[in-house]
């Protein structure tokens, strides 16, 4: 009896305890989307949900993640230190944001900059960092995938705390409804003595980012050539799509290294995605198969993409490409 009061009252402080730091992926104006998908997934493990924002004059991303419903409070760091989002001035500051407040998860998305920062915060607190997780089943228990996307994992963690990687595409965005307290995140010196920021040249474009794209247009080695792919960039304006590609097109000096789609690439999940001129290797399909509709256009009619395609069009993409531009 006394034993099952005490289980009881232990398990209730645990519940209670629980709180999940979700560091803000932004550019000091607006929050990356993935930052959206990341909260929701902080909000499945449930308890309290603490937003990081750190940058320099990031007045307006802090103000926008304050409005997101489900975040209960937004810590803000803004110093020069922070400039470039270099993960050697981050790491310090979210390990004192956790010293702090100790939170039981840390979460950020699963891109270049979450990828970059919660390792480092994982190892620091000798923890096991969880990559990518595509679910979560309970505050201690998470999915992700395996072999290329082709095997589901689920995961429990016994650490203490839990410093997870999250991929947007499997969780909804977050919306708006909130009005989260805005305090200041503990002060220090972030400013790493290994490396400094110096500056960046972003790639620019009139098309739309791949992460996020309602509509991808994506090639493969059956383009031929780079000048090729004009044909789908004609298709993606009518849709205001981005453009996508295989790791063969990449390779090959097709389209540069960004437009990348699949296990080594990017991952998406557009509602519509126009497959042409690609097999659909496995490593393909992993960066692609949560898409809501799939079109295929290959001239091979036993093309593996036809496997996972919900329409399928067995043609020269050199006569169907321009005749589907010109109808649409
Ligand atoms: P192919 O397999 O050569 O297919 C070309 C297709 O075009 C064929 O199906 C052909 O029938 C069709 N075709 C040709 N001419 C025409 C025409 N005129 N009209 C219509 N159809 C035509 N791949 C990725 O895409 N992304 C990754 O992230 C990735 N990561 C990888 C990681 C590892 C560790 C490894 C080993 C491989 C990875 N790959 C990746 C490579 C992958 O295995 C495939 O080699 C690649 O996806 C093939 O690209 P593709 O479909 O464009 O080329």
């Amino acid at each position: 009896m006394f034993s099952s009061t005490r289980t009881f009252v232990r398990s209730s402080i645990l519940h209670r305890c629980k709180s999940t730091l979700v560091v803000a992926e932004h550019n000091n104006e607006t929050l990356n989307p993935v930052t959206l998908n990341t909260i929701t997934a902080a909000k499945k493990i449930g308890g309290d949900v603490t937003v990081l924002v750190a940058g320099t004059k990031c007045g307006p991303a802090s103000e926008a993640v304050s409005k997101i419903q489900g975040v209960g409070k937004v810590i803000v760091a803004e110093s020069d230190a922070f400039k470039g989002f270099t993960p050697e001035s981050l790491t310090p500051l979210v390990l004192a944001a956790q010293n702090q407040f100790k939170f039981t998860h840390i979460l950020a998305g699963a891109t270049a900059f979450g990828k970059n920062v919660l390792p480092r915060v994982a190892a620091k607190l000798d923890v096991s960092p969880i990559s990518e997780i595509i679910d979560v089943k309970s505050e201690d228990t998470f999915v992700r995938t395996i072999y290329a996307g082709n095997a589901v994992l689920t995961l429990k963690s016994t650490d203490a705390i839990k410093v997870i990687t999250v991929r947007g595409t499997n969780f909804e965005a977050a919306g708006a409804g909130g009005s989260a307290a805005i305090e200041q995140a503990p002060a220090g010196e972030y400013k790493s003595a290994l490396c400094e920021f110096v500056s960046q040249e972003l790639t620019k474009s009139d098309r739309p980012e791949l992460a996020g794209a309602k509509v991808i247009v994506s090639g493969g080695r059956g383009l031929k050539s780079g000048d090729n792919f004009k044909l789908l960039y004609n298709l993606a304006d009518k849709f205001g799509a981005a453009v996508g590609a295989s790791r063969a097109a990449v390779d090959a000096g097709f389209v540069p290294n960004d437009l990348q789609i699949g296990q080594t690439g990017k991952i998406v999940a557009p509602d519509l995605y126009i497959a042409v001129g690609i097999s659909g290797a496995i490593q393909h399909l992993a960066g692609m198969k949560d898409s809501k509709t799939i079109v295929a256009i290959n001239k091979d009619p036993e093309a593996p993409i036809f496997q996972v395609s919900d329409i399928g069009l067995v043609a020269d993409l050199f006569k169907a490409v321009p005749e589907l531009t010109e109808k649409i």
